[in-house]
């Protein structure tokens, strides 16, 4: 894998990544996202309706505890993951867990990490883990580590055996990536560790960087635990620490306003569970991303975005988690909205269907209610990655930040 960096603008690293682990001809731009997916393919969709959606990630994300049941199924086929899925042109990372379930805290140990699959749970070595990930021949994988820090505070004590563990697990997978021929190709991500303890932070990224890694990944900052402000002074130290030629992730970061600050704190890469999560909960991805000015619009926007906030539908419980990203297709104002879910979008829903029809199938619980949401909420999230490259590209990081700032400030 390569990183060339065109340009870095006040943490904001933007770039092209080549040389993507198995498929040399494929690129990736940065900041971007991952394809979040179940088992290799898109929620809701066939392979046929995602092509319809524009900007897909090149990268396809699954995570290990979802294939955990397969691994002798794996093993016995020989031929990784992507084949076997009948996505053989797809890059795949493979990372530890599912960003959108919970894995509960005080499993792991010295010599193990516990993952959760359908099955429950499964104690993973780093012999077991390397067996998997040679069944699987990822294109890219985040290394065994010990992230069990992300439950409320923890002690000095316990950050410091998260980093000790990981650097043990990084060293014994490293050397038996090495022996293996099936994964030659295949880049292993580092895995950044040690909670909230900046001294711990700094040692993991230090001694992380020193191994043959492809890329960091930046753990344990998921969750509502941790104070936002410990979170973003952490990673600035951090990533200060990494060297700037390897690509950064990160896990479980997703509302667009949160994207935006990891990204200025040199964050590169995200998952894409965000407008998963969105569709699962019947609404909408609407915030603007659109920074170039227009003031006789902004005032529109402006006004349309006071005039949802404005009215309390009743007819839907608001779950606290619905962010002002978005629109809940369920209330019962959009009965007879007979505009797409969002003026202008190109995408396969908003150019065929009314929000109207959408709270129509919501309502009537059609599965294609959560096709047609994802085919919506999926492009949107793509094209919010695309304006932020071009905005860093014309410095307007900025104004971008302004014209989104209706729904960016309300969050
Ligand atoms: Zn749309």
């Amino acid at each position: 894998m390569k990183l060339s960096l065109s340009k870095v603008v006040g943490g904001c690293r933007l770039g092209t990544l080549t040389n993507l682990g198995r498929k040399e001809n494929q690129s990736m731009e940065i900041p971007g996202c991952l394809l979040y997916t179940k088992m290799g393919s898109a929620p809701h969709l066939t392979h046929d309706t995602l092509q319809t959606v524009q900007n897909i990630p090149v990268v396809a994300q699954l995570s290990l505890s979802s294939l955990t049941d397969l691994h002798d199924v794996l093993a016995d086929y020989k031929e990784g993951i992507g084949k076997f899925i009948g996505m053989p042109e797809s890059l795949v990372y493979c990372s530890l867990h599912d960003p959108v379930s919970c894995s509960p805290a005080g499993y792991n140990t010295h010599k193990t990490v516990s993952i959760w699959g359908s099955g429950g749970r499964t104690e993973l070595t780093a012999s077991k883990f390397m067996a998997m990930q040679q069944a699987i021949r990822p294109d890219w994988f985040q290394c065994l580590s010990d992230g069990d820090t992300v439950a409320g505070e923890i002690s000095k004590k316990r950050a410091k055996k998260s980093v000790d563990r990981s650097l043990s697990f990084l060293d014994e997978c490293l050397h038996l990536q090495q022996k293996s021929p099936e994964l030659q190709q295949s880049m292993m991500i580092g895995v950044i560790e040690g909670g909230n303890v900046l001294e711990e932070r700094l040692r993991s990224a230090r001694e992380t960087a020193k191994r043959p890694v492809g890329g960091f990944l930046l753990d344990g900052f998921q969750g509502s635990t941790m104070a936002k402000e410990t979170k973003l002074e952490l990673l600035s130290f951090v990533t200060a620490e990494l060297p700037a030629e390897k690509p950064r992730f990160i896990h479980g970061i997703g509302r667009p306003d949160e994207v935006m600050e990891y990204i200025e704190r040199g964050v590169d890469i995200f998952e894409s569970f965000f407008p998963y999560l969105v569709t699962e909960r019947g609404c909408a991805l609407t915030f603007n991303y659109d920074y170039h000015p227009n003031p006789k619009e902004a005032v529109l926007k402006e006004n349309e975005q006071t005039d949802v906030e404005g009215k309390a539908d009743e007819t839907c419980n608001r779950p606290e988690e619905i962010t002002s990203f978005e629109i809940c297709l369920k209330e019962k104002r959009y009965q007879e909205d007979f505009g797409p879910l969002v003026k202008g979008c190109s995408c396969y829903c908003c150019q065929n269907h009314t929000r109207a029809y959408v709270h129509h199938l919501l309502m009537t619980k059609e599965l294609l209610a959560g096709v047609l949401l994802m085919m919506h909420n999926f492009q949107h999230y793509f094209g919010f990655f695309c304006s932020v490259r071009n905005a860093l590209k014309e410095d307007m990081v900025d104004q971008l930040k302004k014209s989104s700032s209706g729904s960016f400030s309300e969050a």
